[in-house]
């Protein structure tokens, strides 16, 4: 995207709900549109019994009635950043980050694109065509019910009635992920975001029946719902942050089955690929004098996506990367982890105590 920025754009389009969720901060909705809670702001000293921090989200502006901090969208992204909104030069960096996460260009037409390429003073990608404003992963507003978690599928692949649950998944039998596992996903602080589905039956597997579906995006109520996987890590909001030891794997199952040996702190990334985003989550997670675990899957892919993460990851964090034979951390015994993983699976006994004859029963 160019670096050419118009602010009035930027922040007209973004969505200020997005952003909060993005910083990880929860406020609650008051009379109108008026959202108060804690001032979640770096620079806010104590922490007053009363909300202190109110938004208007639908104009898109704050105020702290504690540290006086008010401003737009733009100037509270800036101080979250630990920038100074008042230097033309930070909210500048500021905006052009925000506009990259969270304003997109997929709904101009070829056509539109084409004349961009041949202009020189192009408007700034960031507005949509239909200017509907853009959220991306907000909270969902239902839940999916009636979902089989007892299904042979789950159990088949190695899955105790514990993990199962602890990780809310379940077969769908209707809509759009019938036939699938669906695995919910959340954001960094608990809310429902979407769901992941994952087919049962390999064999209907098919360019229009992929392996896993992800949330699309999605017009709703006037404006455009994106899921942007690249903005969070599967599992995040079950760590105690920060934690001391943390293992980044790339799917779901690994998660899953790590998290059934006892090794808890375990987030995956959705593929092999590492964002700078999920990069920034993974260090924040991890106490300064912590270390994170890479355990990709063994193929050029996951090779590939390691060094981003080194590159990204270790200049702030002790990095190791994990490396077997297997082809991936599921095809791993409970004893391969413990060498692979050194003293990092702590509760593993009291998983095995309740299910100790689970790894006889049902290898994968
Ligand atoms: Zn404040």
């Amino acid at each position: 995207m160019s670096d050419w920025i118009n602010f009035r754009d930027v922040r007209k389009n973004l969505s200020f709900e997005a952003v909060l969720t993005h910083y990880g901060v929860t406020i609650k909705k008051q009379a109108g549109n008026r959202h108060v809670g804690r001032c979640p702001l770096p620079m806010h000293i104590g922490k007053g019994k009363t909300p202190s921090f109110s938004a208007k989200l639908d104009i898109g502006v704050f105020q702290c009635f504690s540290c006086k901090a008010h401003g737009t969208v733009l100037h509270f992204a800036a101080l979250m950043e630990g920038l100074n909104p008042d230097d033309p030069q930070d909210l500048r960096t500021v905006a052009l980050k925000l506009r990259d996460v969270f304003l997109t260009t997929a709904t101009a037409s070829p056509k539109k694109k084409l004349v961009r390429k041949e202009s020189s003073t192009s408007p700034p990608a960031g507005t949509t065509r239909s200017n509907l404003p853009v959220l991306v992963n907000p909270p969902l507003d239902f839940e999916l019910k009636d979902l089989d978690d007892d299904h042979p599928y789950l159990k088949g692949r190695g899955f105790n009635p514990q993990t199962i649950r602890h990780f809310g998944l379940g077969v769908c039998s209707r809509g759009l992920m019938k036939g699938r596992v669906v695995i919910p996903l959340h954001n960094a602080t608990g809310r429902l975001v979407g769901y992941a589905g994952r087919v049962v039956d390999d064999t209907t597997i098919s360019d229009d029946n992929p392996r896993y579906r992800l949330p699309g995006r999605r017009e709703r109520e006037g404006r455009i719902i994106e899921f942007k996987k690249s903005l969070l890590l599967y599992n995040h909001h079950r760590l105690k942050q920060p934690v001391n030891d943390l293992i980044v794997v790339e799917g779901f199952t690994s998660v899953r089955w790590l998290t059934q040996w006892g090794y808890s702190s375990v987030v995956a990334m959705f593929g092999s690929d590492c964002s700078e985003e999920q990069a920034r989550l993974i260090v924040h997670a991890t106490a300064p004098d912590g270390r994170v675990w890479i355990f990709p899957d063994t193929d050029a892919a996951g090779e590939k996506g390691v060094m981003v993460m080194l590159s990204r990851i270790s200049p702030y964090r002790w990095t190791r990367w994990i490396q077997t034979q297997q082809e991936q951390p599921t095809d791993c015994t409970p004893a391969d982890l413990e060498k692979l993983l050194p003293g990092l699976g702590t509760e593993r006994k009291e998983v095995l105590h309740d299910n100790g004859s689970l790894w006889a029963d049902t290898p994968v």
